[in-house]
């Protein structure tokens, strides 16, 4: 039973469609690692998964060994490919799950070389290299001299090497900067005879506005969900996620009543408000008071005063044909009206990554199955 009607709708079809865009975009030379971290941007680590599972992807991302340990219970077999620095004292959880590391530190390297040796196995490893992010990863100048430490460990097979981009979307000449860099890495690797199977810097936003990022693997996670790095970006991918609720309550109120704490929001005149089961508990950001819109019926109404933390309320202006149990659309499409993570973001003052991922997990998933 879902008494509290706040619900999310996830649309596997359009999963599958966007994956297979990306694939036509980069080509059949260039593999996919499928970034599902924190819960699949929200979206439910285990369906989406599965669903890119079927799709063959080539790899999977994420930063916790949490979830990758989830992925490999349920007995999935695909690379995992742990994105972040993982302390050395938990080395040996990438020979008992099987994940790939992103080698940063000799002792990390260390510590997994000394494990693997123990249990007869070579592990496979990524190296990082910052070309500008100022994350993870070692600089251009110190990659060489700790590649070439790490090829003294014996147990370590290093098959990848890949950097990120801070800037993909906004930055173009920055990013060119970058990719050069990386180029000329490898080549100097090459040179050295050193060679890596895999070689990766695409996000998202490189996947649309650089098509000489794309190397032999790509790391998309954004536009797998359907949201694109920038409006205007050029690829066609459908919205994966919408958040709905429902109409729990609707009162009519007076000319210079005022709703919610705070008081923030007086009734120019005589108007109707509609309560909704949805607050920033929910993830439904507290900045989104006064701000944001939702979609009822066939209309866009306003949020009137602040997000409480289980309760929003909206103007509903004239309508009087909007009633308790009316469907709302907090994130999505309907009819011709469609509310994207791009417009909350815009209205939260956020990224779209941090509406989705900030979607309470308490909300349950609906995934619509592919006919
Ligand atoms: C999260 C992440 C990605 C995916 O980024 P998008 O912008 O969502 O495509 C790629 N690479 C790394 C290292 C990441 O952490």
């Amino acid at each position: 039973m879902m008494y509290r009607p706040l619900w999310i709708e996830i649309d596997l079809k359009a999963l599958r469609d966007n994956f297979r865009a990306i694939k036509r975009r980069i080509g059949n030379k260039t593999g996919i690692i499928a970034t599902v971290k924190q819960n699949a941007y929200g979206h439910g680590l285990l369906p989406v998964a599965r669903e890119l599972s079927r799709m063959k992807t080539d790899f999977f991302g994420l930063e916790s060994i949490e979830e990758a340990v989830i992925l490999r219970r349920q007995n999935f077999n695909e690379p995992i490919l742990i994105l972040t620095a993982i302390l050395p004292r938990f080395a040996s959880a990438f020979i008992q799950y099987r994940l790939t590391p992103t080698i940063v530190d000799i002792n990390f390297a260390r510590a997994l070389n000394r494990e693997a040796k123990n249990k007869g196995v070579i592990m496979p490893g990524h190296v990082k290299v910052d070309t500008g992010m100022g994350r993870l990863g070692l600089n251009c100048r110190e990659v060489f001299d700790f590649v070439l430490d790490l090829k003294k460990l014996r147990n370590i097979r290093l098959e990848g090497i890949y950097t990120h981009f801070p800037a993909a979307d906004a930055d173009k000449a920055f990013t060119k900067q970058q990719i050069a860099l990386f180029a000329a890495l490898v080549e100097a690797f090459k040179k050295e005879n050193i060679h890596f199977k895999y070689i990766h810097c695409a996000n998202s936003a490189a996947i649309v506005n650089f098509p000489e990022s794309y190397l032999n693997l790509v790391r998309p996670g954004l536009i797998l969900y359907g949201i694109k790095p920038a409006p205007r970006a050029k690829l066609a991918v459908v919205p994966v996620l919408s958040l709905k609720t429902r109409v729990i309550f609707v009162k009519d109120i007076a000319e210079g009543a005022t709703v919610s704490y705070g008081r923030t929001y007086a009734a120019k005149k005589k108007t109707r408000i509609a309560t909704l089961a949805v607050g920033y508990a929910d993830g439904y950001q507290r900045i989104l008071s006064n701000r944001a819109k939702v979609i009822i019926k066939d209309g866009l109404f306003p949020v009137a005063g602040r997000v409480c933390m289980d309760h929003t309320m909206v103007d509903l202006g004239g309508r009087k044909d909007i009633k308790a149990g009316e469907e709302v659309v907090l994130l999505g499409k309907k009819g011709k009206r469609e509310i994207s993570a791009g417009d909350l973001a815009d209205w939260a003052g956020t990224i779209p990554y941090e509406i989705t991922t900030c979607l309470s997990s308490r909300i349950p998933r609906i995934y619509k199955k592919i006919k």
